[in-house]
């Protein structure tokens, strides 16, 4: 029986950190050999707000070399740039002239985005529901890994295959999302999802010292005011990560002390630090090695994308069948 389909992409907006690792990208690593994996850096998406090519040339190796440093490997999977495999911006099209503006309307990422931006909105902060939508139809995917920002974008997708199918015949399976331990991790300001964007994030590169240095103001349980006050774990974003990172048996232990206030917050977080410290030497190390060969990120994200391309384009056209329209 041939492997279902999983595909996920990631914006070159910066650093990954770990929200994107807990949230999606470490599952990329674990099931990319049980699927037909496909993984993708949506430049496409990064330039809604992105409007510096340099900026975006240097996080388009980052990211690469961070995700493969993750174990993505790209022996195991297709791994590829948006912008290479132009197949999804065709079928974007199409795809858009069977979606509603008031599903578009109602995503609360695009509502999100256009008041924090301040500034008009353009047109691609709208349609980029549609273009995820075409990314992931181009592979038939079945599975997508990603963190729980991205749910009601998946919906979104169902209901554009749900709407092709029906006006074209059976074309495409319905995606479902795939989420992992930690679906939505909050930033060290403990207010809002740990983001590029907000400066609240602690990154995969990051060295010890930056660990701790970040780890030490973070938010925890708000309540807990002094060292004598008991802690209530499940209202502690540290304690979040804990459980993203350390094994169950230190969860437990930190879980009771801190309810006991047998620990204060500060050797909490310290125990963190060193746990993330030992976790991400060795990513950080990898990571930092593939940065110094871009020509070498750029070769595996060029063969990657001629393997999407073919497999993209079998399927648009098919589309084009559906369509009635003449293969190019
Ligand atoms: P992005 O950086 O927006 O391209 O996100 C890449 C992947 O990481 C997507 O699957 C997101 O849902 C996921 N992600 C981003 N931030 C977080 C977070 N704070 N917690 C969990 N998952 C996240």
């Amino acid at each position: 029986m041939s492997k279902k389909i999983m595909l996920s992409g990631v914006q070159p907006s910066g650093d990954l950190h770990i929200g994107n690792y807990l949230g999606a990208i470490r599952n990329w690593a674990r099931y990319q050999e049980e699927y037909a994996s496909f993984f993708f850096i949506a430049y496409y998406h990064a330039i809604t707000e992105i409007k510096d090519p340099q900026l975006m040339r240097e996080a388009t190796c980052h990211v690469a070399a961070d995700v493969l440093a993750c174990g993505v490997d790209p022996e195991k999977c297709t791994f590829f740039v948006q912008s290479h495999a132009r197949t999804s911006l065709e079928l974007c099209w199409v795809l858009s002239c069977v979606t509603s503006m008031g599903d578009l309307e109602r995503m609360t990422q695009y509502k999100d985005k256009a008041r924090q931006l301040n500034i008009p909105v353009n047109a691609g902060l709208f349609l980029y529901p549609v273009l995820q939508a075409a990314d992931i139809l181009a592979f038939k995917t079945h599975v997508v890994p990603v963190g729980d920002d991205q749910c009601q974008h998946l919906e979104l997708a169902r209901e554009i295959v749900r709407r092709f199918n029906t006006a074209y015949g059976e074309t495409f399976p319905e995606p479902q999302q795939l989420l992992s331990e930690v679906p939505r991790l909050l930033g060290l300001d403990g207010d809002s999802k740990m983001s590029k964007s907000k400066g609240n994030t602690i990154s995969l590169i990051d060295d010890p010292e930056s660990i701790k240095a970040k780890l030490k103001p973070a938010k925890t349980d708000v309540h807990r005011q002094r060292r004598s006050d008991p802690g209530d774990p499940s209202q502690c974003n540290v304690y979040t990560i804990h459980q993203g990172f350390s094994d169950p048996a230190t969860c437990a232990q930190v879980d009771r002390d801190c309810r006991a206030a047998a620990i204060g917050c500060i050797d909490c977080k310290m125990m963190l630090a060193d746990k993330l410290a030992a976790t991400l030497a060795p990513i950080r190390e990898r990571s930092r090695e593939l940065r110094r060969h871009p020509d070498q990120l750029r070769e595996i994200l060029r063969q990657g994308s001629a393997r999407a391309t073919l497999t993209a384009e079998t399927t648009m056209n098919e589309v084009r069948d559906k369509l009635g329209l003449f293969h190019p």
